[in-house]
């Protein structure tokens, strides 16, 4: 008998706001905006996606955006951050760091200041001491102009802070075959200036030329960078740097990144060394949450319980949580080890 999962104490460092949304949570949404949702959404959740070639990824893209749609209040926002947080602390999660882009939902509640602002005071709102933590990671999008990922840069910065409710780090989101990681260095500066953890996606539909391109603008952790493994000198270079990958293996093949769980370099890029901070990515599109990640782990790469809890202290470890949060986390972590499991 193995240990459960979801008593094992641990964050959770990649999630996106929209795409964390509860599927049941998306169908009341889009009845109360009488919105019809594509048929791939509804029919057959979790859809196929496959996004490895540009089509794949602009069918992924049509159904969050279809989602995203769905959002256009300040109470469905509260609602995606609230349940978000309640999943999370189920899956035995103490600290969240939920990713959003507030470009999108701005215009539904009075600008982009408002709609960071409703993310933030909900974060604050659902954290509890000794059970879960909320977090705020801006994200800008590669497709949009750099001077826009400034703008929501210097937004972030204004909220940066260090505990539930705070911006604490800033990310850069989408499609990876556009928008050169570099160009967004004025954005990645603002942020860095303000103490925010530096957050970008990276290595994921691209290779390793792509993740080589991301250590340009310093990051603490790369979203992704699991592509990064077809260079053994740049996993050298990551695990040099002490920068921790998200590695979201349900997304990954999902989006078709890789066919299947197994061909995810997990055990690869954890032998070499590497920080890694398992993650979910899009529940509400890949049909996987946190605690699938660890099954994963442990059912088809082999991790042992042992193993777990390295994976589950590199997550704390990788996180922006205050130190109290982290040393609970942390002693948590020992303590599901140290318990005996029925033979
Ligand atoms: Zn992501």
């Amino acid at each position: 008998m193995s240990r459960p999962v979801h008593t094992l104490p641990k964050a959770h460092l990649h999630l996106h706001f929209t795409g964390s949304m509860r599927f049941t949570t998306l169908m009341e949404l889009a009845q109360e905006q009488r919105v019809r949702l594509p048929h791939a959404l509804v029919e057959d959740w979790p859809p196929k996606l496959a996004a490895r070639d540009e089509r794949g990824w602009f069918r992924f893209q049509r159904l969050y955006d279809a989602a995203r749609a769905c959002v256009t209040s300040e109470e469905a926002m509260r609602r995606i951050v609230r349940e978000a947080a309640e999943d999370d602390a189920a899956e035995g999660s103490r600290w969240l760091e939920i990713q959003v882009d507030p470009t999108s939902y701005a215009p539904h509640v009075g600008g982009l200041t408002p709609a960071l602002e409703i993310v933030l005071d909900e974060a604050r709102r659902v954290s509890v001491p000794g059970r879960i933590g909320v977090g705020v990671i801006v994200a800008a999008s590669r497709t949009r102009h750099p001077l826009d990922a400034r703008t929501l840069a210097r937004l972030a910065a204004r909220h940066a802070g260090d505990g539930p409710g705070d911006v604490l780090g800033f990310g850069l989101s989408n499609d990876e075959r556009r928008g050169h990681t570099e160009e967004f260095e004025g954005a990645f500066r603002i942020a860095r200036k303000a103490g925010l953890a530096i957050v970008p996606h990276g290595g994921e539909l691209l290779g390793p030329e792509a993740v080589r391109a991301t250590l340009e603008v310093r990051p603490d952790r790369i979203g992704h960078g699991v592509r990064s493994v077809e260079d053994p000198a740049l996993v050298a270079e990551i695990v040099r740097r002490g920068i921790t990958l998200e590695v979201c293996p349900g997304s990954n093949v999902g989006l078709g990144v890789y066919a299947t769980p197994f061909e995810v370099p997990l055990r690869t890029l954890y032998e070499a060394g590497a920080r890694i901070a398992l993650g979910a990515d899009d529940p509400l599109l890949f049909g996987s949450r946190l605690d699938d990640q660890y099954e994963i782990a442990r059912s088809v790469h082999g991790f042992d319980d042992a193993e777990l809890t390295d994976l589950a202290r590199m997550s704390i470890e990788g996180s922006r949580a205050p130190a109290e949060v982290r040393s609970d986390a942390l002693a948590g972590i020992d303590e599901w080890l140290a318990e005996p499991t029925d033979v």
